[in-house]
């Protein structure tokens, strides 16, 4: 993997990264001969949680797919920890660019 952030920007991050929160829950289904209803044998249910406009939305994730939605949604993350990075590193250059030679701080 390449160490240049700006590389590693591109690629697999953006075509796969998911926005929001990957939400795990355990849950009782409602089914009153389900054995979930004893409060131990209880369903996982995957969900996506996403932020969009000021609107919480939230999609259900196939269990098969959860595994796959967790990464993608981790991936969002690392992009956004890189993109701070990055943006960071460009907030010292124009610092240092902004001050005429001599009179830096
Ligand atoms: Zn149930």
């Amino acid at each position: 993997m390449p160490s240049d952030p700006v590389l590693r920007l591109r690629g697999r991050f953006v075509r796969e990264m998911l926005p929001g929160s990957f939400v795990e829950r355990q849950r009782q289904c409602g089914k009153p001969t389900c054995r979930c209803q004893d409060g131990r044998h209880l369903h996982t249910q995957y969900q996506l949680s996403v932020l969009s406009e000021g609107q919480r939305k939230t999609y259900n994730v196939p269990a098969d797919q959860a595994e796959e939605v967790r990464r993608r949604v981790e991936l969002h993350r690392r992009f956004q920890r890189v993109a701070t990075r990055i943006a960071n590193l460009n907030l010292g250059r124009w610092l240092r660019e902004k001050q005429p030679a001599g009179k830096r701080s």
